[in-house]
């Protein structure tokens, strides 16, 4: 059965009885497809506090939120199914996921729990769509994630154990049915339950559709398609049509939250067209990310907050070589990925998003010379094609920005993107006099 192509549909696309409903024209349209689902909006967030509660020892009051999200999921059934036959199904469904839940706060709580309580958004979400198929008489089959999707002991995705298992629980059913599965859960090396860090039913799309080279992926969200910035932070962002995959993966990974940072890559790998759109304006063409995409002086900006920066000066740097490999293979021994560099002759400057070994690698670095250490620091990141003349020099990115001062700029990386880093309270000022004055 070849599977054409797979939609992803986040979490306000399935946060209501209305919007799941809403859900059945687009997904029974032509083409045999592989329809993801993120949890009900809200529901990760409120896992993750209930989660948080059991960990801190507090069963009681977790207790009580289970019951709370019980509540409003036996309210969903109640407006998502019209026949009795359904909603009992439904409330039964719910029952035996909270009950699941609530059992751990009657045992001592480990962190592999959280992952397996995490996992419970996703599963009801699709549960519910598929026995709404099932009511309305529409051909439908679950799919579980947790039989094939896998992460190895990098947490890259398996391919080799993705693609065997997913084509065998292809195989299970009848071609003709819409078949639908989990986004963000997976198993990890050890076969335990594990996720692809928030956001991350984009990036199970995403390695979906590559595992079985799909024509096309389409993530489906509240927005039609990529804005040239932050709509949460800036007024009178625009859409933009075209994104090329290296220019998609730049400004997800610097902080577009319409995707997960990874998702772009699985697609750009196997050279598969992804689509944006909008579930509340399906008509809208939304954002097509390809391998080619016309060049634009300036075409988007994105942040990424959450950022500390390490300052390391040594005098032993100084005509030295073999310093920076030093430097480098510390943050390496703690896995932790580097994000900006920069250097002088006598020290260089280096950024982390990931802060869990951030004393460990600063007490490691003092080995090497002086080092300051700063927190509460953003990337912003500007994409565009930074080889014309007039933008050649970025005039106006740095004229925007002149009454924010920069601590850190990355350019020449690539030629269509500026990274500059700055104090995470400039962040929604230096966004808005980007937009104002290079768009
Ligand atoms: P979903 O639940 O469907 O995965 P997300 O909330 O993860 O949706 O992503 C969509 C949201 O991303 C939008 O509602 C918007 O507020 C935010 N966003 C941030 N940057 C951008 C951008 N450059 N273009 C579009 N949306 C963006
Ligand atoms: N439900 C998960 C989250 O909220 C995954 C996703 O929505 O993509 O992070
Ligand atoms: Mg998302």
């Amino acid at each position: 059965m070849k599977i054409e192509k797979i939609m992803k549909f986040g979490g306000t696309s399935v946060g209501s009885p209305e919007r799941m409903k809403a859900l059945i024209p687009l997904i029974t349209g032509e083409g045999k497809k592989i329809v993801v689902l993120s949890a009900m909006s809200g529901t990760t967030n409120s896992l993750v506090e209930i989660t948080d509660l059991l960990y801190n020892d507090n069963g009681n009051e977790a207790s009580l939120k289970i019951e709370a999200l019980r509540d409003k999921y036996h309210k969903v059934v109640d407006e998502l199914y019209e026949t009795e036959e359904y909603r009992h199904t439904g409330h039964e469904l719910i029952n035996s996921h909270f009950d699941y839940i609530n059992n751990f706060t009657l045992r001592v709580f480990t962190k592999l729990q959280e992952k397996a309580i995490v996992a419970q958004g996703e599963l009801i979400s699709t549960s519910l769509l598929y026995h709404l198929l099932r009511e309305k008489k529409i051909k439908a089959a679950l799919l579980p994630a947790l039989n094939y999707m896998r992460i190895d002991k990098d947490g890259e995705p398996d391919y080799f154990y993705i693609q065997e298992n997913l084509t065998r629980e292809l195989r299970k059913h009848n071609a003709d049915s819409i078949k639908i599965t989990q986004g963000f859960i997976c198993r990890n090396v050890y076969g335990e339950i594990d996720n692809l860090k928030r956001g991350g039913s984009d990036y199970s799309a995403s390695i979906i559709g590559a595992a079985l080279k799909v024509k096309e992926i389409q993530i489906w969200t509240d927005i039609s398609g990529f804005h040239n910035n932050d709509p949460r932070y800036v007024e009178d962002t625009k859409v933009i049509r075209e994104l090329s995959f290296d220019e998609a993966a730049e400004l997800a990974y610097f902080g577009a939250k319409i995707l997960h940072p990874s998702s772009v890559n699985p697609a750009r790998e196997k050279d598969i067209p992804v689509r944006l759109k909008n579930t509340m304006e399906p008509e809208d063409e939304g954002t097509l990310i390809t391998s080619d995409s016309p060049l634009l002086d300036y075409k988007a900006v994105a942040a990424k907050d959450g950022i500390s920066v390490f300052r390391i000066k040594s005098a032993r740097m100084l005509m030295a070589y073999g310093f920076l490999r030093k430097v480098f293979e510390i943050f390496e021994a703690y896995k932790t990925p580097i994000d900006m560099v920069t250097t002088s002759e006598v020290g260089v400057s280096l950024t982390i998003d990931n802060p869990q070994y951030i004393d460990e690698i600063e007490k490691d670095l003092r080995e090497l010379g002086s080092v300051e250490v700063e927190k509460d620091q953003t990337i912003i990141c500007i994409v565009g094609d930074f080889r014309t003349e007039r933008t050649g020099s970025a005039p106006e990115i740095f004229q925007a920005l002149d009454t924010i001062p920069l601590k850190m700029i990355s350019y020449g990386g690539s030629q269509h993107s500026l990274s500059l880093l700055i104090d995470s309270q400039d962040k929604t000022n230096a966004l808005r006099l980007l937009s104002k004055n290079i768009f």
